[in-house]
């Protein structure tokens, strides 16, 4: 392809809503325009990368048995109803105004299994996995960061059709490998963690995290016995506070000043540990408090997950005090004004000495004895996990990192299919659900992360799998020297007919014009070719990455061949 006739225009700057690497070089490099918050527009060489990543992603689903679908993004709402899901996925629907009754999809699950009941009956017909390549809709409350986070995006979405459970774990084994290899060819360092399910139910999940500063997600790594988890459901291997020896009894004390943990601690000298917070939230519409030591934070997601509830929200200043009788800083698990569910984290499980709010403003009770005092009715892990607490296994410090997800899948089991009355005829006749996996890629954030994970201060430095070209061919003068456009020519042609793909920078503007956009494109590798090295019988190679640079001997009668095998020669040791 020669630059002069592709659309790329490249900036100095990017504009000031972009924040991030990958964000700034996408712009700045011509691969993507926005058109409103979250939604983007792929330009021409936007838009080949995301057509190589989507050849691999096909390449890799077809190899486990895929069969791609395109299923339409206008979906009737009477499905969404029928799996609770309009209600779930709350504002991120969006629904179409002028024709009721429909919405646009932010996933597919619920078409997938509609199509899978209407046809597949019998035991026989499974397995199955179904995918497809299409355009998602969400209406994220914060679109930003580029299109790491679009209102509209790209999915590999797939979906596998079992008849048992071990047929489920076959067909998700297949998708974790297929996801490993699509991510490894991308090019992308990533690593895996158990996942939360959410809102799409069903019984294990994992994501597939890319680690990176500008990452949404947090997760939680020990590098030494490799577990690694989002922070959603990561755990430690904190000990439980233990049991004081002496039985105080129950004694309410004055605290006008203190507020808050910190300041109880200071005033009275307390055990941080043993000042248990109380946290009043609600699940969908049922008030919950959820007793904690007094340092650890709530972990929302871990809470959702026990009471499986739809939304959950923090109670407002004033439902808390008609629910408890007393403001934030005096509220405790004794003495409530209502009758609200207690639940505790794990790490006070059947401990004393403890201090809490006395549901009075302005008042503490001390020595509270949780299996004396309290009514519990459930104990779980609550807390969100530290930097530095040992790991589960083995003890070694767990390392907290932001990383953006890439991928995720899960074990959905039978809560679609019950939904939507999906079943199968087992071998003994008997009806039953079924059991379906879902598993997702966004494209345009594989793009997004091969670019946090590879650039440097002049640009973009690809890796070659998703480039939008493989080699940026640079000739030099070419308005001086109809020797070079001819040798610029005939290495183009030659170069595409082996097979690679190349842009010729034939541009009428300056050489350093050229190689800053070179760089700033970040095509694997640079030929440049000018009049001085042609005479002297010598070409340059340049790789992006690592700016090394390669003379490249040439004789004029075999100046194409030998570029070309320069070429193949270069990319094979980039390859391994
Ligand atoms: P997130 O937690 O980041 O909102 P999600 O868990 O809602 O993502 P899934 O429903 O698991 O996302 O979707 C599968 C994949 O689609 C994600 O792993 C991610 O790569 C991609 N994806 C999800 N939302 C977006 C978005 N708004 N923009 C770009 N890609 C997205
Ligand atoms: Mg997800």
């Amino acid at each position: 392809m020669y630059q002069s006739r592709i659309f790329a225009p490249t900036l100095k700057e990017a504009p000031a809503e972009a924040q991030i690497p990958s964000h700034i070089l996408m712009m700045r490099a011509g691969l993507i325009r926005q058109l409103a918050a979250g939604i983007f527009s792929q330009l021409p060489l936007g838009y080949r990368s995301l057509k190589k990543v989507q050849s691999i992603i096909r390449e890799e689903m077809d190899a486990i048995g895929g069969q791609e679908f395109h299923l339409p993004a206008l979906n009737p709402i009477d499905i969404w109803e029928q799996t609770g899901r309009v209600e779930a996925m709350g504002d991120v629907m969006f629904h179409i105004k002028n024709r009721e009754g429909l919405v646009l999809a932010p996933t597919h699950e619920e078409i997938m299994t509609y199509h899978a009941k209407q046809h597949i009956k019998s035991y026989r017909d499974m397995p199955q996995i179904w995918y497809q390549i299409q355009t998602k809709f969400r209406n994220e409350p914060r679109p930003k960061s580029g299109v790491l986070r679009g209102r509209q995006f790209t999915m590999k979405d797939a979906y596998s059709l079992d008849n048992s459970s071990e047929g489920l774990d076959k067909s998700y084994l297949l998708h974790e490998q297929a996801y490993r290899n699509i991510y490894t060819r991308c090019g992308l360092k990533f690593f895996v963690v158990g996942a939360s399910s959410g809102a799409m139910g069903g019984s294990a999940s994992q994501e597939f995290m890319v680690e990176s500063p500008h990452g949404e997600d947090t997760c939680a790594i020990d590098e030494h016995s490799g577990y690694a988890a989002n922070i959603e459901v990561a755990v430690s291997a904190v000990e439980p506070i233990k049991r004081l020896d002496a039985a105080s009894p129950l004694e309410e004390f004055a605290t006008p000043k203190s507020k808050t943990i910190d300041e109880l601690v200071e005033h009275f000298g307390l055990d941080v540990n043993r000042c248990a917070k109380s946290v009043v939230y609600f699940a969908d519409s049922t008030p919950y408090l959820i007793l904690m030591r007094g340092n650890d934070q709530l972990n929302e997601a871990k809470f959702q997950a026990h009471v499986g509830a739809i939304q959950c929200r923090p109670a407002e200043p004033e439902e808390l005090f008609a629910l408890t009788g007393a403001h934030a800083g005096s509220i405790g698990p004794i003495g409530m004004k209502s009758d609200i569910t207690i639940i505790a984290d794990n790490l006070l499980k059947d401990a004393n000495g403890l201090v809490s709010g006395a549901n009075k403003d302005g008042y503490h009770y001390k020595n509270i004895d949780i299996t004396r005092d309290c009514t519990i009715s459930g104990y779980a892990d609550f807390r969100t996990v530290l930097d530095g607490e040992p790991c589960i296994h083995g003890g070694h410090p767990l390392r907290i990192v932001n990383a953006i997800e890439v991928g995720h899948i899960f074990k959905l089991g039978t809560k679609y299919s019950k939904a939507l009355n999906a079943v199968f005829l087992d071998e003994h006749g008997k009806e039953q659900p079924i059991i379906m996996g879902s598993y997702g890629i966004g494209l345009e954030r594989i793009i997004a992360c091969a670019i946090e994970q590879h650039h440097d201060d002049k640009g973009i430095c690809w890796p070659i799998a998703i480039a939008p070209y493989t080699v940026h061919l640079i000739g030099l003068g070419l308005h001086k020297s109809q020797d070079v456009v001819n040798a610029c020519i005939s290495i183009h042609d030659a170069l595409e007919q082996s097979g690679i793909d190349v842009l010729f920078d034939d541009r009428d503007v300056s050489p350093g014009i050229k190689f800053n956009d070179a760089d700033l494109i970040g095509l694997p590798i640079q030929l440049i070719v000018g009049e001085k090295g042609l005479l002297q019988g010598q070409l340059e190679m340049k790789n992006r990455k690592t700016q090394e640079r390669i003379h490249i001997a040439i004789q004029s009668e075999q100046l194409v061949q030998q570029t070309v095998d320069a070429i193949l020669e270069q990319l094979q040791a980039m390859s391994s």
